[in-house]
């Protein structure tokens, strides 16, 4: 496989992590990751990345999902953790037509009513999330508004983790007795484990964010459970380790 598809099985469900490319901040570069999970005759995206609308250094989904043989017209339903630019921008071409012909789109209440909600007077967070409100919101018949908790699939659950973003989720894969929760943005880059607000302005509510990673490393390092961080270096797999108070991250 290239060094941009990852394969792994969760019990009976086959992944594959997609590399989106990366985002570069002048401090730091951010992996960029989406992962597709064939279910039962299904195929399911969390995330589509920046699409056409990137920069340049992101927007590479549908390349790297061709390498391994995936179509756009595969895609049955794509689930969003969040609103932000760099998670839904894929959905749509720079014309605004749709990329993923035969999707529809998951996505929580909470999220759905801020990305409807008028622009506030966070111009970060305006911007983060210009996309959704011109893009997403006319797509709306194709959208699945669904609480913080459903259950997408047996063994695919949202789990709610509101704080990076009123409606953010996270996503539970659990099959066979094998797991994996995909964090989302809980955590951007591991230098929040050591200093949780140096990326604030990422969060629409960054007292909430801090609170909610907390719960989120702790719980996932004691319970050793298997993650999967979007942020990440691809393929942003391994586990959180929590040792004499300190995290750090372990990669697979
Ligand atoms: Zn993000």
């Amino acid at each position: 496989m290239p060094d941009t598809a990852y394969n792994l099985t969760v019990g009976d469900f086959n992944c594959t992590v997609f590399s989106d490319g990366c985002l570069i901040d002048p401090d730091e570069t951010f992996g960029l990751n989406c992962i597709l999970i064939e279910a039962e005759g299904r195929k399911i995206l969390i995330d589509n990345g920046f699409g056409e609308n990137s920069t340049g250094t992101a927007g590479l989904l549908l390349d790297n999902m061709k390498t391994v043989g995936r179509k756009p017209e595969d895609i049955d339903t794509i689930i969003f953790d969040h609103g932000h630019i760099d998670h839904v921008c894929g959905t749509f071409k720079k014309d605004g037509s749709p990329v993923f012909p035969n999707a529809r789109y998951i996505i929580t209440r909470e999220e759905w009513d801020y990305i409807k909600s008028p622009p506030g007077d966070n111009e970060t967070q305006n911007g983060f999330y210009r996309h959704a409100r011109q893009y997403l919101l006319p797509l709306h018949d194709r959208f699945d508004v669904v609480a913080s908790d459903c259950e997408i699939l047996s063994g695919i659950t949202l789990v709610p983790a509101h704080g990076h973003t009123p409606g953010n989720v996270m996503v539970d894969l659990s099959s066979q007795g094998e797991r994996l929760l995909c964090i989302g943005d809980i955590i951007h880059s591991p230098r929040e484990f050591a200093d949780p607000a140096c990326l604030a302005a990422f969060d629409v509510t960054p007292a909430g964010a801090i609170k909610t990673r907390a719960k989120i490393l702790a719980d996932a390092a004691r319970d050793g459970t298997f993650v999967f961080a979007t942020h990440f270096t691809f393929p942003g797999l391994g586990y959180i380790r929590q040792i004499n108070g300190v995290f750090s991250w372990a990669p697979i």
